[in-house]
């Protein structure tokens, strides 16, 4: 008999991945983990039931939320990571001349599992030297940093379960607390379609906090229901306003591979339609 993952983030919308085998099933002190194979996506992470990236289509998710604030900021040094257990997003963001790259995630066993069992996710970026893994809750490691950092990204798992406090508008001014002169704070901010008010949720507070902020797009395959929208701020800078010409200019000071991200699709991620509009009067 064939089984099926059906997962169960949205309440009357859901998608199926046929699981063609277990890799790992168990519960941590946080969460529930599984992670199994699908002939299409290759390996799939789960936790509490929803989708957190799979072998096929993470870059789409892990090279925009990392590139986009990075490249857009110019300049960056210090990257701190809050999540992002499977190591995607270090690896990314260690591709840049960064001096340093903290992540922070609540859950040692997601961690362990993903390196022990995800390696085409994280590659080597737990090894590098600039990497620093710090295992506690980030909003804990936020409030009580004394180091700055350069660019923020908050790569959290949906608003339920340990995630939820990452959404929150207290975890978000001590995240403006720790940002360097000129720093952007980066979140992922679901799929407008299904997940408006955590976008409406993150605008009015990002709107409160910051000078500037606003929100950029990509499909993420298995994010189903259309764009994921992903959040930016920050005091000082524009991160929707560098043109394609800098952007360049910049990518081939330092050149990288990437399979989603280039100068012209950031650009255009700053396009956002009507009814993603309509959601941040
Ligand atoms: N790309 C994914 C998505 O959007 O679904 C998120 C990936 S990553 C696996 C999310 C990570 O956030 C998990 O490893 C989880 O343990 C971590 N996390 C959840 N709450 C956290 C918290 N309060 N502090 C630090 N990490 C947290």
């Amino acid at each position: 008999m064939t089984d099926w993952f059906r997962e169960t983030l949205h309440p009357s919308v859901g998608q199926s991945l046929r699981i063609d085998r277990i890799v790992y099933e168990g519960r941590s002190r946080y969460q529930d983990i599984l992670i199994f194979e699908n002939d299409r996506l290759g390996r799939v992470l789960v936790l509490d039931g929803i989708v957190q990236t799979t072998e096929a289509d993470e870059f789409y998710y892990h090279e925009m939320l990392s590139h986009v604030p990075i490249v857009g900021h110019g300049a960056v040094k210090s990257v701190l990571i809050v999540g992002g257990g499977d190591g995607g997003m270090l690896e990314e963001v260690l591709k840049h001349p960064v001096e340093r790259a903290v992540l922070v995630d609540i859950d040692g066993e997601v961690v362990r599992l993903c390196r022990e069992h995800l390696p085409s996710i994280c590659g080597g970026a737990f090894e590098d030297p600039r990497a620093k893994l710090v295992i506690g809750d980030g909003v804990d490691f936020v409030r009580e940093t004394e180091l700055r950092f350069d660019v923020v990204i908050v790569d959290s798992t949906d608003p339920v379960g340990p995630g939820r406090a990452l959404f929150d508008e207290f975890f978000h001014a001590s995240c403006r607390g720790i940002l360097d002169a000129g720093g952007v704070i980066a979140t992922q901010n679901g799929v407008p379609f299904f997940q408006g008010p955590e976008l409406v949720q993150t605008h009015r507070q990002f709107s409160r906090l910051f000078e500037r902020s606003g929100f950029f797009l990509a499909p993420v395959p298995t994010y189903v229901g259309g764009h994921m929208a992903f959040g930016w701020a920050s005091d000082r800078a524009d991160l929707s306003a560098t043109d394609v010409e800098t952007l360049r200019s910049r990518l081939d000071s330092h050149r990288f591979d990437t399979r989603y991200y280039n100068a012209e699709v950031h650009v255009s991620a700053f396009a956002l339609p009507e009814c993603t509009r309509a959601l941040m009067p």
